[in-house]
Protein backbone atom coordinates (compact mmCIF):
# COMPACT_ATOMS: atom_id res chain seq x y z
CA UNK A 1 0.00 0.00 0.00
CA UNK A 2 1.39 3.52 -0.55
CA UNK A 3 2.53 5.77 1.77
CA UNK A 4 -0.19 7.94 3.42
CA UNK A 5 0.28 11.59 2.78
CA UNK A 6 -2.19 13.55 5.04
CA UNK A 7 -4.19 11.90 8.11
CA UNK A 8 -7.45 13.44 8.67
CA UNK A 9 -8.11 14.59 12.18
CA UNK A 10 -11.66 15.12 12.92
CA UNK A 11 -14.20 15.97 15.63
CA UNK A 12 -17.53 16.45 15.21
CA UNK A 13 -19.79 18.44 17.47
CA UNK A 14 -23.90 17.34 17.56
CA UNK A 15 -26.12 19.82 18.90
CA UNK A 16 -29.72 17.76 19.12
CA UNK A 17 -33.06 19.17 20.21
CA UNK A 18 -34.48 17.09 23.07
CA UNK A 19 -38.21 16.61 23.48
CA UNK A 20 -39.21 17.96 26.44
CA UNK A 21 -42.73 19.70 26.12
CA UNK A 22 -41.95 22.78 27.44
CA UNK A 23 -39.00 24.79 27.13
CA UNK A 24 -35.12 24.55 28.56
CA UNK A 25 -35.74 27.54 31.33
CA UNK A 26 -39.53 28.31 31.09
CA UNK A 27 -42.72 26.84 30.79
CA UNK A 28 -43.33 28.13 26.79
CA UNK A 29 -44.17 25.32 24.32
CA UNK A 30 -41.02 23.60 22.97
CA UNK A 31 -42.92 22.16 19.57
CA UNK A 32 -41.56 22.86 16.44
CA UNK A 33 -43.54 24.69 13.52
CA UNK A 34 -46.01 27.30 15.81
CA UNK A 35 -46.55 30.50 13.88
CA UNK A 36 -43.74 32.71 14.43
CA UNK A 37 -43.12 34.49 18.02
CA UNK A 38 -46.32 32.97 19.63
CA UNK A 39 -44.41 30.65 22.30
CA UNK A 40 -42.65 33.02 24.03
CA UNK A 41 -42.56 34.71 27.36
CA UNK A 42 -40.22 37.31 29.53
CA UNK A 43 -38.16 34.76 30.47
CA UNK A 44 -36.90 33.05 26.88
CA UNK A 45 -37.18 37.00 25.41
CA UNK A 46 -34.75 37.92 27.77
CA UNK A 47 -36.80 40.65 29.55
CA UNK A 48 -35.27 42.49 32.75
CA UNK A 49 -36.31 40.98 35.56
CA UNK A 50 -37.17 37.66 34.65
CA UNK A 51 -35.90 34.45 36.16
CA UNK A 52 -35.08 30.76 34.46
CA UNK A 53 -36.31 28.06 36.15
CA UNK A 54 -34.12 24.50 35.01
CA UNK A 55 -36.72 21.94 33.56
CA UNK A 56 -35.60 18.87 35.34
CA UNK A 57 -36.95 16.22 32.25
CA UNK A 58 -34.51 18.35 30.11
CA UNK A 59 -31.73 17.32 32.42
CA UNK A 60 -33.16 13.61 32.72
CA UNK A 61 -32.68 13.29 29.16
CA UNK A 62 -28.81 14.26 28.68
CA UNK A 63 -28.49 12.00 31.76
CA UNK A 64 -29.69 9.49 29.72
CA UNK A 65 -27.76 9.88 26.61
CA UNK A 66 -24.20 10.15 28.90
CA UNK A 67 -25.20 6.75 30.41
CA UNK A 68 -26.39 5.22 27.03
CA UNK A 69 -22.47 6.51 26.19
CA UNK A 70 -21.03 5.68 29.62
CA UNK A 71 -20.24 8.99 30.34
CA UNK A 72 -19.00 9.97 33.99
CA UNK A 73 -21.90 12.43 35.40
CA UNK A 74 -21.19 14.72 37.27
CA UNK A 75 -22.48 15.42 40.74
CA UNK A 76 -22.52 18.94 40.42
CA UNK A 77 -22.42 20.90 37.46
CA UNK A 78 -22.63 24.72 36.65
CA UNK A 79 -24.74 26.70 33.44
CA UNK A 80 -22.39 29.25 32.70
CA UNK A 81 -23.41 32.41 30.07
CA UNK A 82 -22.04 32.17 26.74
CA UNK A 83 -22.12 35.97 25.29
CA UNK A 84 -22.47 36.90 22.03
CA UNK A 85 -24.37 39.86 20.01
CA UNK A 86 -26.26 38.34 17.36
CA UNK A 87 -29.96 39.24 16.33
CA UNK A 88 -31.20 35.46 16.86
CA UNK A 89 -30.40 36.00 20.93
CA UNK A 90 -32.52 38.70 22.56
CA UNK A 91 -30.75 38.11 26.36
CA UNK A 92 -27.45 38.63 24.75
CA UNK A 93 -25.81 35.07 25.90
CA UNK A 94 -27.31 31.48 26.04
CA UNK A 95 -27.52 29.53 28.86
CA UNK A 96 -24.85 26.46 28.49
CA UNK A 97 -22.90 24.95 30.12
CA UNK A 98 -18.51 25.43 29.77
CA UNK A 99 -15.82 24.57 32.32
CA UNK A 100 -18.07 21.97 34.51
CA UNK A 101 -20.39 20.00 32.17
CA UNK A 102 -23.03 17.47 32.75
CA UNK A 103 -21.17 14.20 31.15
CA UNK A 104 -17.99 13.54 30.70
CA UNK A 105 -15.57 10.82 28.97
CA UNK A 106 -18.11 8.50 27.14
CA UNK A 107 -17.61 6.79 24.14
CA UNK A 108 -19.94 6.19 21.54
CA UNK A 109 -20.02 2.58 19.27
CA UNK A 110 -20.60 1.94 15.83
CA UNK A 111 -20.31 -0.47 12.92
CA UNK A 112 -17.45 0.35 10.23
CA UNK A 113 -16.48 -2.35 7.65
CA UNK A 114 -17.71 -4.88 9.61
CA UNK A 115 -16.11 -4.00 12.66
CA UNK A 116 -17.45 -2.40 16.18
CA UNK A 117 -15.46 1.55 16.09
CA UNK A 118 -15.48 3.50 19.08
CA UNK A 119 -14.80 7.17 19.20
CA UNK A 120 -14.33 8.97 22.49
CA UNK A 121 -16.69 11.82 23.25
CA UNK A 122 -14.94 14.68 25.22
CA UNK A 123 -18.52 16.04 26.97
CA UNK A 124 -22.11 16.36 26.90
CA UNK A 125 -23.56 19.28 28.25
CA UNK A 126 -27.26 21.31 28.26
CA UNK A 127 -28.09 24.65 26.57
CA UNK A 128 -30.49 26.10 25.35
CA UNK A 129 -31.11 27.09 21.60
CA UNK A 130 -31.07 30.52 20.04
CA UNK A 131 -34.39 31.96 18.06
CA UNK A 132 -34.32 31.29 13.61
CA UNK A 133 -33.14 34.30 11.48
CA UNK A 134 -35.22 34.41 8.27
CA UNK A 135 -34.76 35.82 5.12
CA UNK A 136 -37.34 37.42 3.43
CA UNK A 137 -37.57 37.51 -0.18
CA UNK A 138 -38.50 41.24 -0.45
CA UNK A 139 -34.69 42.23 1.47
CA UNK A 140 -34.80 42.73 5.31
CA UNK A 141 -34.37 39.66 7.96
CA UNK A 142 -37.04 38.69 10.44
CA UNK A 143 -36.60 36.69 13.83
CA UNK A 144 -38.54 34.17 15.17
CA UNK A 145 -38.36 33.65 18.86
CA UNK A 146 -40.04 30.40 19.23
CA UNK A 147 -36.55 28.25 19.39
CA UNK A 148 -35.22 30.32 21.87
CA UNK A 149 -34.65 28.75 25.12
CA UNK A 150 -35.92 24.74 23.24
CA UNK A 151 -33.05 22.64 25.57
CA UNK A 152 -30.17 21.48 23.44
CA UNK A 153 -27.73 19.05 24.58
CA UNK A 154 -24.30 19.62 22.39
CA UNK A 155 -22.64 16.13 22.03
CA UNK A 156 -18.61 16.75 21.44
CA UNK A 157 -16.35 14.16 20.23
CA UNK A 158 -12.22 14.00 20.94
CA UNK A 159 -10.57 14.44 17.34
CA UNK A 160 -10.56 10.84 16.71
CA UNK A 161 -12.57 10.47 13.38
CA UNK A 162 -10.33 9.43 10.50
CA UNK A 163 -12.51 9.67 7.57
CA UNK A 164 -15.58 11.41 5.88
CA UNK A 165 -17.14 7.83 6.01
CA UNK A 166 -16.71 7.39 9.43
CA UNK A 167 -18.05 10.92 10.22
CA UNK A 168 -21.11 9.77 8.33
CA UNK A 169 -21.41 6.47 10.45
CA UNK A 170 -20.63 8.56 13.75
CA UNK A 171 -23.48 10.84 13.04
CA UNK A 172 -26.06 7.92 11.68
CA UNK A 173 -24.81 6.01 15.06
CA UNK A 174 -25.70 8.96 17.44
CA UNK A 175 -29.04 9.77 15.72
CA UNK A 176 -29.77 6.22 16.33
CA UNK A 177 -29.23 6.27 19.82
CA UNK A 178 -30.81 9.38 20.16
CA UNK A 179 -33.99 7.89 18.91
CA UNK A 180 -33.40 4.48 20.83
CA UNK A 181 -33.80 6.59 24.29
CA UNK A 182 -36.18 8.85 22.48
CA UNK A 183 -34.73 12.32 23.71
CA UNK A 184 -34.55 13.40 19.88
CA UNK A 185 -36.18 12.76 16.66
CA UNK A 186 -33.14 13.46 14.91
CA UNK A 187 -34.80 15.28 12.04
CA UNK A 188 -31.88 16.96 10.41
CA UNK A 189 -34.05 19.13 8.20
CA UNK A 190 -36.00 20.71 10.57
CA UNK A 191 -32.82 21.12 12.54
CA UNK A 192 -33.58 18.95 15.71
CA UNK A 193 -29.96 17.73 14.90
CA UNK A 194 -27.10 19.91 13.60
CA UNK A 195 -23.17 19.58 13.45
CA UNK A 196 -20.63 21.26 13.63
CA UNK A 197 -16.95 19.51 12.12
CA UNK A 198 -13.28 20.51 12.53
CA UNK A 199 -11.08 19.15 10.36
CA UNK A 200 -7.56 19.36 10.12
CA UNK A 201 -5.13 17.19 8.24
CA UNK A 202 -0.90 16.27 9.30
CA UNK A 203 1.26 14.63 7.80
CA UNK A 204 2.30 11.38 9.63
CA UNK A 205 4.02 11.59 12.62
CA UNK A 206 3.66 15.54 12.90
CA UNK A 207 1.65 17.31 15.54
CA UNK A 208 -1.87 18.30 14.93
CA UNK A 209 -2.72 20.74 12.09
CA UNK A 210 -4.65 23.88 12.06
CA UNK A 211 -7.97 22.87 11.90
CA UNK A 212 -11.08 24.57 10.45
CA UNK A 213 -14.66 23.98 11.00
CA UNK A 214 -17.76 23.32 9.38
CA UNK A 215 -21.15 24.85 9.82
CA UNK A 216 -24.16 24.05 8.32
CA UNK A 217 -24.29 20.73 7.67
CA UNK A 218 -28.07 19.46 7.11
CA UNK A 219 -28.05 16.40 5.84
CA UNK A 220 -25.69 12.38 6.20
CA UNK A 221 -25.15 13.47 2.71
CA UNK A 222 -23.83 17.15 3.27
CA UNK A 223 -21.48 16.34 6.05
CA UNK A 224 -19.83 13.55 3.83
CA UNK A 225 -19.30 15.58 1.07
CA UNK A 226 -18.56 18.76 3.02
CA UNK A 227 -15.71 16.67 4.63
CA UNK A 228 -14.05 15.45 1.70
CA UNK A 229 -14.44 18.89 0.04
CA UNK A 230 -12.68 20.31 3.20
CA UNK A 231 -10.09 17.48 3.23
CA UNK A 232 -9.20 18.26 -0.80
CA UNK A 233 -8.91 21.62 0.04
CA UNK A 234 -6.62 21.52 2.81
CA UNK A 235 -4.54 18.90 1.16
CA UNK A 236 -4.07 21.70 -1.85
CA UNK A 237 -3.02 24.02 0.08
CA UNK A 238 -0.36 21.95 1.94
CA UNK A 239 0.76 20.45 -0.75
CA UNK A 240 1.77 23.83 -2.17
CA UNK A 241 3.57 24.86 0.90
CA UNK A 242 0.32 27.44 2.16
CA UNK A 243 -0.70 27.56 5.48
CA UNK A 244 -3.90 26.33 6.51
CA UNK A 245 -6.05 29.60 8.12
CA UNK A 246 -8.28 28.87 10.89
CA UNK A 247 -11.73 29.35 9.34
CA UNK A 248 -15.40 28.60 9.22
CA UNK A 249 -17.20 27.34 6.33
CA UNK A 250 -20.69 27.03 5.57
CA UNK A 251 -22.31 24.03 3.39
CA UNK A 252 -23.90 25.44 1.28
CA UNK A 253 -26.51 22.64 0.60
CA UNK A 254 -28.27 24.26 -2.91
CA UNK A 255 -25.14 24.70 -4.48
CA UNK A 256 -22.84 21.68 -2.85
CA UNK A 257 -20.15 23.72 -2.11
CA UNK A 258 -18.33 25.24 0.88
CA UNK A 259 -18.37 29.19 1.76
CA UNK A 260 -15.68 30.48 3.40
CA UNK A 261 -17.37 33.00 5.85
CA UNK A 262 -15.32 34.13 9.00
CA UNK A 263 -12.09 33.34 11.27
CA UNK A 264 -12.97 31.07 14.18
CA UNK A 265 -14.19 32.63 17.45
CA UNK A 266 -11.67 31.27 20.16
CA UNK A 267 -13.60 30.85 23.72
CA UNK A 268 -12.57 33.54 25.04
CA UNK A 269 -14.12 35.84 22.59
CA UNK A 270 -17.42 34.67 24.04
CA UNK A 271 -16.36 35.53 28.33
CA UNK A 272 -18.41 32.73 29.62
CA UNK A 273 -18.53 33.11 33.30
CA UNK A 274 -20.87 31.32 35.88
CA UNK A 275 -24.91 31.93 35.23
CA UNK A 276 -25.49 34.08 38.65
CA UNK A 277 -29.32 33.02 37.46
CA UNK A 278 -29.35 29.30 38.11
CA UNK A 279 -28.10 27.14 41.47
CA UNK A 280 -25.25 24.81 40.51
CA UNK A 281 -27.05 21.61 39.12
CA UNK A 282 -26.82 18.97 41.83
CA UNK A 283 -27.59 15.41 40.37
CA UNK A 284 -27.99 12.40 43.17
CA UNK A 285 -27.22 9.22 42.91
CA UNK A 286 -30.78 7.88 43.16
CA UNK A 287 -32.03 9.86 40.30
CA UNK A 288 -29.13 8.91 38.11
CA UNK A 289 -29.97 5.19 39.11
CA UNK A 290 -33.40 5.85 38.34
CA UNK A 291 -32.34 6.59 34.99
CA UNK A 292 -29.99 3.60 34.25
CA UNK A 293 -32.86 1.31 35.22
CA UNK A 294 -35.06 2.99 32.33
CA UNK A 295 -32.46 2.83 29.61
CA UNK A 296 -33.65 0.40 26.28
CA UNK A 297 -31.31 -2.03 24.80
CA UNK A 298 -29.25 -0.41 23.08
CA UNK A 299 -28.92 -1.11 19.18
CA UNK A 300 -25.65 -2.66 18.82
CA UNK A 301 -26.81 -5.20 21.93
CA UNK A 302 -30.26 -5.68 20.43
CA UNK A 303 -28.06 -6.53 16.86
CA UNK A 304 -26.13 -8.69 18.63
CA UNK A 305 -29.24 -10.53 20.56
CA UNK A 306 -31.07 -10.80 17.47
CA UNK A 307 -28.56 -12.78 15.50
CA UNK A 308 -27.79 -14.78 18.64
CA UNK A 309 -31.22 -15.46 19.74
CA UNK A 310 -33.42 -15.76 16.24
CA UNK A 311 -30.47 -16.76 13.94
CA UNK A 312 -30.56 -13.79 12.00
CA UNK A 313 -28.08 -12.54 9.65
CA UNK A 314 -25.92 -9.75 10.66
CA UNK A 315 -27.82 -7.85 7.56
CA UNK A 316 -31.21 -8.78 8.85
CA UNK A 317 -30.16 -7.76 12.18
CA UNK A 318 -28.79 -4.64 11.20
CA UNK A 319 -32.17 -3.81 9.05
CA UNK A 320 -34.27 -4.77 11.70
CA UNK A 321 -32.50 -2.84 14.54
CA UNK A 322 -31.76 0.36 13.00
CA UNK A 323 -34.68 2.02 14.64
CA UNK A 324 -36.39 1.17 18.31
CA UNK A 325 -39.99 0.74 17.07
CA UNK A 326 -38.89 -1.31 13.91
CA UNK A 327 -37.13 -3.78 16.17
CA UNK A 328 -40.13 -4.07 18.66
CA UNK A 329 -42.68 -4.80 15.79
CA UNK A 330 -40.20 -7.60 14.92
CA UNK A 331 -40.22 -9.00 18.20
CA UNK A 332 -44.13 -9.05 18.91
CA UNK A 333 -44.42 -10.29 15.25
CA UNK A 334 -42.35 -13.57 16.54
CA UNK A 335 -43.74 -13.48 19.61
CA UNK A 336 -47.07 -14.37 18.03
CA UNK A 337 -45.35 -16.89 16.89
CA UNK A 338 -43.86 -16.93 13.64
CA UNK A 339 -40.59 -18.12 12.40
CA UNK A 340 -37.41 -15.48 13.17
CA UNK A 341 -36.45 -15.88 9.89
CA UNK A 342 -39.26 -15.58 7.82
CA UNK A 343 -40.68 -12.81 10.27
CA UNK A 344 -37.46 -10.96 9.04
CA UNK A 345 -38.20 -11.18 5.31
CA UNK A 346 -41.96 -10.40 5.43
CA UNK A 347 -40.76 -7.27 8.22
CA UNK A 348 -37.95 -6.24 5.89
CA UNK A 349 -39.39 -6.56 2.72
CA UNK A 350 -43.18 -5.94 2.96
CA UNK A 351 -43.28 -3.66 5.95
CA UNK A 352 -40.80 -1.33 5.39
CA UNK A 353 -41.98 -1.09 1.51
CA UNK A 354 -45.47 0.30 3.03
CA UNK A 355 -43.30 2.50 5.31
CA UNK A 356 -42.52 6.24 4.46
CA UNK A 357 -39.30 7.11 4.49
CA UNK A 358 -37.36 9.37 7.02
CA UNK A 359 -40.65 9.29 9.59
CA UNK A 360 -39.75 7.17 12.50
CA UNK A 361 -41.40 3.44 12.71
CA UNK A 362 -43.80 3.51 15.18
CA UNK A 363 -45.94 0.30 16.11
CA UNK A 364 -48.39 1.40 16.58
CA UNK A 365 -49.36 2.66 13.33
CA UNK A 366 -47.44 -0.16 11.34
CA UNK A 367 -49.18 -0.69 8.01
CA UNK A 368 -51.10 -4.07 9.73
CA UNK A 369 -51.00 -5.14 13.07
CA UNK A 370 -47.82 -7.21 14.30
CA UNK A 371 -50.61 -9.89 15.42
CA UNK A 372 -51.82 -9.76 12.10
CA UNK A 373 -48.57 -10.46 10.21
CA UNK A 374 -47.88 -12.79 12.45
CA UNK A 375 -51.13 -14.61 11.67
CA UNK A 376 -50.31 -14.40 7.30
CA UNK A 377 -46.98 -15.35 7.78
CA UNK A 378 -49.07 -18.69 9.46
CA UNK A 379 -51.10 -19.37 6.60
CA UNK A 380 -47.80 -19.31 3.95
CA UNK A 381 -45.63 -21.07 6.36
CA UNK A 382 -49.14 -23.42 6.96
CA UNK A 383 -49.23 -23.79 3.24
CA UNK A 384 -53.06 -22.31 3.18
CA UNK A 385 -51.83 -19.75 0.68
CA UNK A 386 -48.45 -19.65 -1.62
CA UNK A 387 -45.51 -16.82 -1.18
CA UNK A 388 -46.77 -15.10 -3.83
CA UNK A 389 -50.68 -14.86 -2.78
CA UNK A 390 -49.09 -14.21 0.93
CA UNK A 391 -47.97 -10.90 -1.32
CA UNK A 392 -50.64 -10.14 -2.80
CA UNK A 393 -53.37 -10.65 0.68
CA UNK A 394 -50.19 -8.42 2.42
CA UNK A 395 -51.07 -5.59 0.10
CA UNK A 396 -55.26 -6.13 0.63
CA UNK A 397 -54.39 -5.95 4.60
CA UNK A 398 -52.86 -3.10 4.27
CA UNK A 399 -55.71 -1.33 2.77
CA UNK A 400 -58.40 -3.06 4.31
CA UNK A 401 -57.49 -3.79 8.12
CA UNK A 402 -59.21 -7.29 7.31
CA UNK A 403 -57.24 -10.31 8.87
CA UNK A 404 -55.52 -12.57 6.36
CA UNK A 405 -57.90 -15.55 6.71
CA UNK A 406 -61.11 -13.07 5.56
CA UNK A 407 -59.07 -11.55 2.88
CA UNK A 408 -57.48 -15.33 1.95
CA UNK A 409 -61.10 -16.11 1.79
CA UNK A 410 -62.83 -12.78 0.28
CA UNK A 411 -59.60 -13.81 -2.97
CA UNK A 412 -60.57 -16.96 -3.16
CA UNK A 413 -56.49 -17.42 -2.81
CA UNK A 414 -56.46 -20.82 -0.57
CA UNK A 415 -53.71 -22.97 -2.04
CA UNK A 416 -54.59 -25.98 -4.17
CA UNK A 417 -52.97 -29.11 -2.80
CA UNK A 418 -55.05 -31.94 -4.14
CA UNK A 419 -53.58 -34.02 -6.01
CA UNK A 420 -55.80 -34.24 -8.81
CA UNK A 421 -56.30 -31.20 -9.57
CA UNK A 422 -52.28 -30.20 -9.67
CA UNK A 423 -51.25 -33.47 -11.57
CA UNK A 424 -53.75 -32.02 -14.51
CA UNK A 425 -52.07 -29.10 -14.50
CA UNK A 426 -48.64 -30.46 -14.23
CA UNK A 427 -49.38 -32.75 -17.28
CA UNK A 428 -50.93 -30.13 -19.68
CA UNK A 429 -47.79 -27.86 -18.37
CA UNK A 430 -45.52 -31.37 -19.79
CA UNK A 431 -47.82 -31.19 -22.98
CA UNK A 432 -47.45 -27.69 -23.37
CA UNK A 433 -43.66 -27.72 -23.87
CA UNK A 434 -42.27 -30.89 -25.45
CA UNK A 435 -38.48 -29.17 -26.23
CA UNK A 436 -38.17 -28.02 -21.72
CA UNK A 437 -39.15 -32.04 -21.33
CA UNK A 438 -36.55 -32.88 -23.83
CA UNK A 439 -33.69 -30.65 -21.90
CA UNK A 440 -35.20 -31.76 -18.04
CA UNK A 441 -34.64 -35.78 -19.51
CA UNK A 442 -31.34 -35.02 -21.06
CA UNK A 443 -30.20 -33.67 -17.91
CA UNK A 444 -30.94 -30.16 -17.68
CA UNK A 445 -33.24 -30.56 -14.23
CA UNK A 446 -32.95 -27.20 -13.22
CA UNK A 447 -36.08 -26.65 -15.16
CA UNK A 448 -38.26 -27.94 -12.33
CA UNK A 449 -38.84 -24.71 -11.41
CA UNK A 450 -39.96 -23.26 -15.02
CA UNK A 451 -42.26 -26.13 -14.95
CA UNK A 452 -43.51 -25.32 -11.38
CA UNK A 453 -43.87 -21.71 -12.88
CA UNK A 454 -46.15 -22.78 -15.54
CA UNK A 455 -48.69 -24.48 -13.07
CA UNK A 456 -48.21 -21.34 -10.79
CA UNK A 457 -49.31 -19.32 -13.54
CA UNK A 458 -51.80 -21.64 -14.45
CA UNK A 459 -53.34 -21.78 -11.28
CA UNK A 460 -53.14 -17.88 -10.83
CA UNK A 461 -50.80 -18.63 -8.21
CA UNK A 462 -53.22 -20.85 -6.38
CA UNK A 463 -50.98 -24.40 -6.54
CA UNK A 464 -49.45 -25.49 -3.77
CA UNK A 465 -45.13 -24.81 -5.03
CA UNK A 466 -43.90 -28.01 -2.99
CA UNK A 467 -46.44 -30.20 -4.02
CA UNK A 468 -46.19 -29.25 -7.48
CA UNK A 469 -42.59 -30.00 -7.69
CA UNK A 470 -42.45 -33.38 -6.50
CA UNK A 471 -45.51 -34.16 -9.26
CA UNK A 472 -43.50 -32.56 -11.80
CA UNK A 473 -40.42 -34.99 -11.07
CA UNK A 474 -42.37 -37.68 -10.11
CA UNK A 475 -43.83 -37.81 -13.90
CA UNK A 476 -40.42 -36.36 -15.82
CA UNK A 477 -38.59 -39.16 -13.75
CA UNK A 478 -40.30 -41.63 -12.82
ZN1 LIG B 1 -40.63 31.24 27.44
Amino acid sequence: MAAVEFETVIGIEVHAQLVTKSKAFCSCPSVYGGEPNTQTCPVCLGLPGALPVLNNDAVSMAILMGLATGCRIAPRSVFARKNYFYPDCPKNYQISMYDKPLCEEGRLEFELDGEIRGVALERIHLEEDAGKLIHADEGGSLVDFNRCGVPLIEIVSKPEIGSAEEASRYLVALRQLLRYLGICDGNMEEGSLRCDVNISLRRPGDKLGTKTEIKNLNSFRAVELGIRFEIERQAGVLRSGGRIEQVTNLWDSGQKKLLTMRSKEYAHDYRYFPEPDLLPLDVDGAWIERLRAALPELPLSREKRFREKFGLPAYDANVLCAEKGLADYYETVVGAGSDPKLAANWVMREILEETRSGAEFAVASAPVPAERLAELIALVSGGVISNSAGREVFKEMVKSADPAAKVVERLGLTQVSGEKELEQWVSDAIAANPDEVARYKAGKTQLLGFFVGQVMKKSAGKANPKLTGEIVKKKLEG
